[in-house]
């Protein structure tokens, strides 16, 4: 419901933006095919891609309209057997489109609360019928066998529940554009440059971190989190973007703040305290702690959300081991906004997180070329679900540990110390 009399952002700005997701973020090729994702409450920002895609060289652009009050009312008063079985026509799209080679746009505008209220049975019974049906796409996705980038644009809820007291849903909306253009270096058309700089920051951390070769980190803060975390031998620390199978550069993710590898998905020991509410399927989950003994969910509890938390945990496969350990400064371009975001990506990159699920196969040495059993083999947690959660704070310390048991500070007081 976004009634667009007025622009409610800085039309150069959002040119920027833009200009950065196709040319930096998705790398589009000229004669590359594009899939666009968007809500139907921002179609004049997929227009605006659209025409920036054309320009860029793409012979073909599809999309994806994505609609909440839809979404909803399926999850409410379809027939039940509808969230076993996924549409044939949406895989089809899915996997020829990616066999094909195309890149994948994710504009997501959701409301945080979408799904509040929702037989959450159904919702994650869809989720695994989702991930089963497009398995074929997530393992490209995971693998670099596509270029794909996720970013975010205001819609009318998410920008009331990020600003409640604004003077008006406009207001709130202008607001929520003004800190995603800070957020993602957008401003003074430098767009593109400051992300070199930024990138090249991130590639210099990366080496030094897979120099150390660590064989555990001591995570612990005021918060109450204190982890032991063992670390596989052939672990990986990525960031700065990636690398598809084609062997172009692209950054999944805008903004991108994250260094990250996998944790031994057998050795992990010890609590883990969330910082920020978690969006799980729609649900909002807070004040959690998660304890785990030799990698495994041994206990957990929330003030908020812990039917939720329950449900993301013992529902899916793989659900109960950390799949991913990210390094995010304090002091971010995005937890220097001061907002929360009730967005995962944007919280993410405002914190240090961890993820439950998957782990990306490239975060050991050969991965992307793995099957299952030989991650496993690997040291590395399996699932076809991964769920994001923040627990970065501003006395975050985590101690990295190296084969001959000596120690090196990597996080103090939030900051990296490296
Ligand atoms: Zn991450
Ligand atoms: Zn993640």
């Amino acid at each position: 419901m976004c009634v667009m009399s007025k622009p409610l952002y800085n039309e150069e700005l959002l040119e920027e933006y833009i200009e950065l997701v196709i040319r930096k973020g998705l790398n589009l090729q000229p004669g590359q095919q594009l899939v666009i994702a968007c809500s139907v409450d921002c179609a004049f920002f997929a227009r605006l891609a659209m025409v920036a895609a054309y320009k860029a060289g793409a012979s073909n652009v599809h999309m994806r309209w994505v609609d909440d009050f839809c979404s909803r009312t399926r999850f409410l008063m379809a027939d039940d057997s509808v969230f076993d079985k996924y549409p044939a026509w949406d895989k089809l799209l899915m996997d020829s489109l990616s066999d094909e080679g195309a890149a994948f746009l994710n504009v997501i505008a959701t409301d945080p609360e979408v799904f509040k209220g929702v037989d959450s049975n159904r919702l994650s019974r869809f989720s695994i019928t989702t991930s089963n049906a497009l398995k074929g796409y997530f393992g490209k996705i995971i693998t670099g066998g596509v270029r794909w980038t996720t970013i975010t644009v205001p819609s009318e809820a998410w920008a009331n529940k990020v600003f409640p007291n604004a003077a008006s849903a406009e207001e709130a909306i202008s607001l929520l554009w003004d800190r995603i253009f800070a957020a993602t270096r957008v401003g003074d058309g430098k767009a593109l440059e400051r992300w070199s700089n930024h990138i090249d920051a991130l590639k210099r951390r990366v080496k030094m971190l897979n120099d150390y070769r660590f064989t555990e980190l001591l995570i612990k803060n005021s918060a109450g989190t204190d982890l032991r975390m063992k670390l596989p031998k052939n672990h990986i620390w990525k960031g700065s973007g990636d690398v598809a199978k084609d062997g172009l550069p692209f950054l999944p993710n805008i903004p991108t703040e994250e260094i990250f590898s996998a944790p031994y998905a057998n050795g992990v020991d010890g609590t883990v305290v969330g910082t920020m509410p978690n969006v799980f399927q729609g649900n909002l989950i807070e004040d959690f702690t998660i304890t785990f003994k030799d990698g495994k969910v041994v206990s957990y509890d929330a003030k908020s959300g812990r039917e939720q938390l329950a449900n993301m945990i013992n529902d899916i496969p793989g659900m109960d081991k950390l799949g991913e350990i990210a390094l995010v400064e304090y002091n971010s371009p995005i937890s220097n906004t001061g907002v929360l975001f009730y967005n995962t990506l944007y919280d993410e990159n405002a914190s240090c997180h961890l993820a439950l699920g998957s782990a990306y196969p490239g975060c050991v040495e050969g991965g992307d070329s793995m099957n299952e059993e030989q991650r496993k083999a690997a040291g590395i947690n399996v699932s076809d679900s991964h769920q994001d959660f923040m627990f970065g704070s501003a006395d975050m310390s985590i101690v990295g540990v190296t084969a001959s048991g000596k120690e090196v500070v990597v996080f103090k007081d939030g900051n990296f110390a490296i």
